[in-house]
C-alpha cells in the first residue's frame, strides 16, 4: 500500500485513488519569463518520483502541468509573490520581442531541460494565456455566490465569507488579519480588506498580455490559472496536487478557496509539497549570484542526470543542500553504476527480496534515499550479475537513471569516472566519436580526435570505452 504525507491533515495517510487505476496529478509549473532554476527543478523531480512510483506500483497517471504565461511581464505584481521585471525581459522588450515570444522561448527551454533530467513528460502542458476564458466562467460563478467581489475592473475574492479558509496552511480566518497583512502588502488600494485576493486585474497602461471580460480589459489573477486548468483537465475533485512548499500559502490556499468556493465540492484529496533547495547552506538569490541552471551545471562540465541522482539522496520532503562538492559525489556515484552495470550479462530473473525492500521503501512517503541504498546493496551483492540488471532496471523506471539504455549502449568505462572534470564540449564529442566508431566511420571518428586533441584531451580507445586523458 503507498502511503503518503498529506499537507492537508499534516499525516502520512493510504493513497486511495477516487477512479482507480486512473490517478489525477496536478503540478504548479513554471513561470516562462527566465530560465528556471535548480531549486524549481527538485520540486518537479519530486513530481515525476511521485508520478514514477504510482506508475510502479501499476496506477495510470494523467499528469498536468500548466505553464504560466501571463503576468509577471509588465509590472512587479505583489500578489504573484515573485520577483520584480527582469533585466533580461527589459532587454527583449528592447529588442521589440512580444512578451509572447518571450514567453515560448522559456517554454522550449523549460521543456529541454525536463529532458535532460529524464522527468516524464505531462501528459499536457496548458498554458494560462490560452485558457482565460474558463477562468472568467470561474470568476462569474465566484461573483454569483458572493464570494467575490468588483471594483474599478477588478475582481477580488472576499476571503471572509469562506469559511474553510486556511485549511491547508493553518494561516485561518482568525489568525489572517495578521498574517496576511504581512504577506500581502499590496499597491491595490481598492479592496474591502487587505486579505483579499485578485481574482481579475484592470490592464494598466502599457500592458500588452491584456483580454476582454465582462469588467473590461485586464488580466487573470495567478491562482485562478490553476484553479481553471486542473479543473478543466482533472475534474471538480481530482487525486493529487503538488508543487513546493513555498506554494502552501497563499496560493494553494487561494487554489483551495477559489475551486471549493465554485464547485462546493472537495478540490483535492492529496496535497504534496516538496522542500526547498539551499545552495551552501543559502537560500538562493540574483544578488547573491547563487542561482543555478541546469546549463549552469553543464557548462562546469556536470551532467544533468547527476543533478537528478544527487536529489534522489534527500527525502522530497526535506530540506536539500546543494554544494558543488556534493554533486561531484553525486556524479562519481553514478559513473559508478554506469560502469558496474555495463559489464553486466542482460537481465534474467530478479531478487525477490531486494524487490520487496525497494518497493516498501518508495512505497513509505517515497523514501527514495532508502530505496537508493537498496540499489547499493544489490549492486555490491553476490547475486548473479543478470538477476542484479534485471532488478536494477526493474527500480530505475523510478529513479529515471537511464541505466537500461548505458547497458545496451557501449558505455564508457569505469575510468571515466573523473568525467566531471572534463568539459561538457568534450563529453558531447567523445560520445559522438563513440559513435561514429560504432558505425565503423573510422576516418571521421580520426577527425574528430584530432579536435578533441586540440581541446586539450586524448581519447584512447579501450575495450570497454573510451578513456580520456589530459594533455
Ligand atoms: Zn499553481
Amino acid at each position: 500500500m503507498l502511503k503518503l504525507y498529506n499537507t492537508l491533515s499534516r499525516k502520512i495517510e493510504d493513497f486511495k485513488a477516487i477512479n482507480p487505476p486512473h490517478v489525477g496529478i496536478y503540478t504548479c509549473g513554471p513561470t516562462v519569463y527566465r530560465e528556471v532554476h535548480i531549486g524549481n527543478f527538485r520540486t518537479y523531480l519530486g513530481a515525476d518520483f511521485l508520478r514514477r512510483t504510482l506508475e510502479y506500483n501499476t496506477f495510470k497517471v494523467t499528469h498536468i502541468k500548466n505553464i504560466t504565461d501571463v503576468g509577471h511581464m509588465r509590472h512587479l505584481d505583489q500578489d504573484h509573490h515573485h520577483e520584480a521585471i527582469d533585466p533580461i525581459i527589459e532587454e527583449a522588450f528592447k529588442e521589440g520581442k512580444t512578451p509572447q515570444e518571450i514567453a515560448n522561448y522559456y517554454t522550449d527551454l523549460y521543456l529541454k531541460d525536463e529532458e535532460k533530467l529524464n522527468i516524464k513528460k505531462a501528459n499536457r502542458y496548458p498554458k494560462a494565456s490560452e485558457h482565460v476564458r474558463e477562468m472568467i466562467e470561474i470568476i462569474k460563478i465566484l461573483l454569483k455566490k458572493d464570494l467575490a467581489y468588483e471594483t474599478d475592473g477588478a475582481v477580488y475574492f472576499n476571503v471572509k465569507k469562506f469559511k474553510d479558509y486556511g485549511k491547508l496552511s493553518g494561516n485561518t480566518l482568525d489568525k489572517m488579519d495578521k498574517l496576511l497583512k504581512a504577506v500581502r502588502v499590496s499597491p491595490e488600494t481598492d479592496k474591502k480588506d487587505s486579505v483579499d485576493f485578485a481574482l481579475w486585474k484592470k490592464a494598466e497602461k502599457g500592458r500588452v498580455m491584456k483580454w476582454g471580460s465582462p469588467w473590461g480589459e485586464g488580466f487573470p489573477g495567478w491562482h485562478i490559472e490553476c484553479s481553471a486548468m486542473s479543473i478543466k483537465y482533472l475534474g471538480d475533485t481530482f487525486d493529487v496536487h503538488t508543487g513546493g512548499e513555498d506554494l502552501v500559502f497563499p496560493h494553494h490556499e487561494d487554489e483551495i478557496a477559489q475551486s471549493e468556493g465554485a464547485s462546493e465540492r472537495k478540490f483535492v484529496n492529496y496535497w504534496l509539497h516538496g522542500g526547498y533547495l539551499l545552495v551552501d547552506n543559502e537560500k538562493m538569490s540574483r544578488s547573491k549570484g547563487n542561482v543555478y541552471t541546469i546549463s549552469d551545471l553543464q557548462k562546469r562540465g556536470f551532467d544533468p542526470l547527476s543533478f537528478r541522482y544527487l536529489t534522489l539522496m534527500t527525502h522530497y520532503r526535506t530540506k536539500m543542500n546543494f554544494t558543488f562538492d556534493a554533486l561531484h559525489g553525486a556524479q562519481t556515484a553514478l559513473n559508478r553504476l554506469r560502469a558496474d552495470v555495463s559489464g553486466w550479462e542482460g537481465p534474467k530473473i530478479g531478487c525477490a527480496e531486494y524487490e520487496q525492500r525497494f518497493l516498501d521503501a518508495i512505497n513509505n512517503d517515497l523514501n527514495i534515499p532508502e530505496a537508493l541504498s537498496i540499489v547499493w546493496e544489490l549492486v555490491k551483492s553476490d547475486y548473479p550479475t543478470s538477476a542484479r540488471a534485471e532488478s536494477l532496471f526493474k527500480f530505475d523506471e523510478v529513479l529515471g537513471l537511464g541505466l537500461a539504455q548505458v547497458k545496451s549502449s557501449s558505455r564508457l568505462s569505469r575510468d571515466k569516472v573523473q568525467s566531471f572534470e572534463v568539459p561538457e564540449k568534450v563529453m558531447e564529442m567523445i560520445r559522438e566519436r563513440e559513435e561514429l566508431r560504432r558505425q565503423k566511420r573510422y576516418h571521421l571518428a580520426d577527425q574528430l580526435r584530432n579536435k578533441i586533441k586540440k581541446m586539450g584531451y586524448n581519447a584512447i580507445d579501450k575495450e570497454e570505452g573510451t578513456e580520456i586523458k589530459k594533455i
